[in-house]
């Protein structure tokens, strides 16, 4: 087999070519390439207001982009409301500020996307949330409001509530950066365990320690660009670009 049949043949379950956003005439993301085959661990890092939230919420669609193509899981990205809503349907996502009904139990809210969106019977919906709280290991924390809890258990019931749609892919946008120092562990524990597992993951965050550990692939991006990107140990023992270094030189 040619390098190239080799290369053709990995799987590629998201890929943005030549991507550009604007917000009004601000123009917040330029010309982004990016390839993640399935089963790949991305960790994305920058300083604040370089675009990173605003590319992960692109890729299911939370943010329009108007230039460039995404394609995820064989679905273009366009104003085709069936292809947003496949997407979204394989895409989980978990936010800094968790975004949990408050009004709803942990059950509920594991519930409610798999009874409306898939049409899953209520005994079998609950099952898989029960699954997915014991992986996140909070089942007992199963009939609690999310204002009952720790910010790490509702981060963990976030993840929990997301796996229950049973999404081939994660985005995680800074979840651990609202939490107390001591509730960090907790929460990237579990994100280590999904990525042990082959979970195609895409996570921003500036937990280098994370990204040492699991990360296939750590992507730099500064006002609007991915900048460079290489291997955890390449990127931070010989970062090449002075804005990199400057970054690393703020965060380690
Ligand atoms: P990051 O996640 O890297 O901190 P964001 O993607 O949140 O960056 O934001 C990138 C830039 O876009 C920032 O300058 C931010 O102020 C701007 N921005 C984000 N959301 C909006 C919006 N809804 N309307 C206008 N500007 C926005
Ligand atoms: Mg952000």
């Amino acid at each position: 087999m040619t390098e190239q049949s080799k290369l053709t043949q990995q799987d590629t379950v998201i890929e943005l070519r030549k991507m550009n956003k604007w917000y009004g005439e601000f123009h917040v993301l330029k010309d982004i390439n990016l390839n993640v085959t399935r089963g790949e661990r991305i960790v994305i890092c920058g300083p604040s207001g370089s675009g990173k939230s605003t590319m992960i919420r692109c890729i299911n669609r939370l943010e329009e982009h108007q230039e460039g193509e995404i394609i995820v899981n064989d679905t273009l990205l366009n104003n085709d409301i069936k292809n947003i809503e496949y997407v979204r349907r394989d895409v989980g996502m978990c936010f800094q500020h968790f975004n949990l009904f408050p009004h709803l139990t942990v059950m509920q809210n594991c519930c409610l996307a798999p009874i409306w969106v898939k049409h899953m019977p209520q005994k079998e919906a609950e099952q898989t949330a029960m699954k997915y709280l014991e992986r996140v290991k909070i089942p007992e924390q199963a009939h609690k409001y999310p204002g009952q809890l720790s910010g790490g258990q509702q981060q963990r019931v976030a993840i929990a509530r997301s796996l229950c749609m049973n999404p081939s892919i994660m985005l995680f946008d800074e979840p651990t950066s609202a939490l107390d120092p001591e509730m960090v562990r907790e929460v990237l524990d579990v994100m280590v365990e999904l990525a042990e597992e082959g979970m195609t993951m895409i996570c921003v965050t500036h937990e280098m320690g994370f990204a040492k550990q699991v990360a296939d692939r750590v992507i730099f991006m500064d006002r609007g660009e991915i900048i460079e990107q290489n291997t955890p140990d390449k990127f931070f023992d010989s970062p090449q670009s002075e804005r990199t270094k400057l970054f690393l030189s703020q965060i380690l």
